[in-house]
């Protein structure tokens, strides 16, 4: 079977899209998802482009991937100065990543109204700055940036500047529809014209973009006239219409097309790696998307029940067991017996027949109350517990009451007081807070840290809300996604109620429970943020 590699660049490309934004750790947790799901390069950033990017490459130093490589991204070195003087190339051969991912000019346009850079001067910046890559050791990927457009004023032009790329030692050369202006036709000629040239050399990737809705379809049409490389991101997220979607495209290429992409186990994984970077990125997973959707495989209406179970192809395009989804509308992946057992296993959490089965329809419960589990493993672990009767509470709640008080000189101040029971002995604590979260997590923390000292250490690293609108029937749900990190590790929990501060409530006591609870040795219950230095 041949080989297509998927590349992605949901951290690089796809966080251009509005409103798009990860903390360090949180791509940690991407990276291993899609190490995880089998693709073969992920796109980590531009090395220390800021703090967050180098704090990024730093944890992934630490870090071991099983399929994939990742690829710092940079660009070719600037216009008259040699490639180990151009400070940015000099920071991306340094960092982490084996592979290279440069990006520089083949369309004239460009060259005249944007970098005013000369034809000549610009190939010589392609090959100098792909060997320069080279002679550090890094595999290069070349994007050809507005490829296709290049291609359409002057075909000539743009073969020489991917000529030029190979000349430098690129291992592949990438041809981006940067403006995602192409259509399939036109995409599947041009490339076919690279691929007759180059591809014994080269591979030939695309890079496509949606603004046309054709970024799965131009991708595909690209394989099918040769390109072996596919560039995209998860759920197509990226700037303008976003990029060409992985989640797509990946099974696309392998069940429909038979390339080999990755391990059919894997591909099962596709529809909990696509939620879980929706639920990471606060994004509600939409219902009608093609593969993993919640209704991609749902049924209605007598006709097509009845020719389902007739036979399933009557209404359906493929199995959707192969990509992790179910036809028969689970609720979520979560809820199916044997992902249960698994993630269990995982947590090194023993859990027999019957309690597996009280979690599934605790999940069931609760996800229909607006409890989505994908991104807050920590909170979804204390369930498995709480059946599996391993659970240990932290402390037995008595109250709590927050005031949050506005003053006509604009001042506003919070302030919590709990009251809660641990270890047989009553605590009554207040604490001050720049907000109402805060506060509470202070008094608690003063509480319980008497007997826990560790649990001090425990930094919330991110709180987000989302108002759940699949509600409204019974009034707005507040969910509260909280990202809790111990230095070490990392961990998510959530929150569901009408009451906002309730909600966090939840989240809060979920990321301190969880980090109380006695762990397995061999387990892999937390997303490691980083094993250097320790
Ligand atoms: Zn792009």
């Amino acid at each position: 079977m041949t080989s297509v590699h998927l590349y992605d660049t949901t951290l690089r490309d796809g966080m251009q899209g509005q409103g798009m934004s990860l903390s360090a750790a949180e791509k940690v947790r991407v990276v291993r998802a899609l190490d995880r799901l089998g693709v073969h390069f992920i796109e980590a950033g531009f090395p220390s482009s800021n703090p967050k990017e180098e704090e990024l490459f730093g944890l992934l130093a630490g870090i071991e991937l099983e399929t994939a490589d990742v690829c710092a991204f940079g660009m070719t070195r600037r216009r008259g100065a040699a490639a180990e003087e151009d400070d940015a190339l000099r920071t991306l051969v340094s960092s982490v990543a084996p592979v290279c991912t440069l990006v520089g000019k083949t369309w004239a346009l460009h060259l005249e109204k944007v970098t005013r850079v000369s034809k000549e001067e610009n190939l010589a910046m392609i090959i100098d700055s792909v060997s320069f890559c080279r002679g550090h050791d890094k595999r290069v990927v070349y994007d050809a940036e507005h490829f296709f457009d290049g291609w359409r004023d002057d075909p000539g032009y743009a073969m020489e500047c991917l000529r030029a790329a190979v000349t430098g030692g690129a291992g592949n050369v990438t041809l981006c529809d940067t403006n995602g202006a192409t259509l399939p036709g036109e995409v599947a000629a041009a490339t076919a014209s690279v691929v007759a040239e180059l591809g014994e050399r080269v591979q030939v990737g695309i890079h496509a973009h949606n603004d046309a809705e054709c970024g799965v379809a131009n991708s595909l049409a690209a394989v099918e006239a040769g390109a072996r490389m596919v560039q995209g991101t998860i759920n197509g997220v990226g700037e303008r219409c976003g990029n060409a979607n992985l989640v797509s495209v990946l099974p696309a290429l392998q069940l429909k097309l038979g390339f080999d992409c990755v391990p059919a186990d894997r591909l099962k994984l596709l529809t909990e790696t696509a939620h879980f970077v929706d639920e990471l990125c606060n994004l509600a997973p939409d219902h009608d998307q093609p593969y993993v959707g919640r209704n991609a495989f749902a049924h209605k209406g007598g006709m097509h029940v009845a020719g389902i179970q007739a036979d399933v192809r009557t209404f359906e395009h493929l199995d959707p067991e192969l990509v992790g989804n179910s036809r028969d509308v689970l609720i979520s992946e979560l809820s199916g017996k044997g992902s249960v057992v698994s993630r269990a296993e995982r947590a090194g959490i023993e859990l027999d027949a019957d309690a597996a089965g009280r979690a599934v329809e605790r999940v069931k419960e609760r996800e229909h109350r607006g409890y989505h589990y994908e991104a807050a493993d920590a909170s979804f672990e204390l369930l498995l517990r709480r059946e599996a009767g391993s659970y240990l509470p932290l402390f037995r709640l008595e109250s709590f009451r927050v005031i949050t008080e506005k003053r006509a000189d604009g001042g506003v101040e919070t302030e919590a007081t709990i009251k809660v029971w641990i270890g047989g002995q009553r605590y009554v604590r207040t604490a001050e807070g720049n907000g109402p979260v805060n506060a509470l997590d202070k008094a608690l923390r003063s509480a319980i840290t008497d007997l826990h000292p560790h649990l001090a250490d425990i930094e919330l690293v991110n709180y987000k809300v989302r108002i759940l609108d699949e509600h409204q029937g019974t009034g707005a749900v507040t969910r509260v996604l909280l990202d809790s990190s111990d230095g070490h590790t990392g961990w998510g929990t959530l929150g569901v109620s009408e009451n906002i501060i309730e909600a966090s409530w939840e989240a809060l006591v979920e990321s301190l429970e969880y980090a109380f609870q006695p762990k397995d040795a061999g387990a892999e219950s937390t997303q490691p943020v980083t094993s250097a230095g320790d």
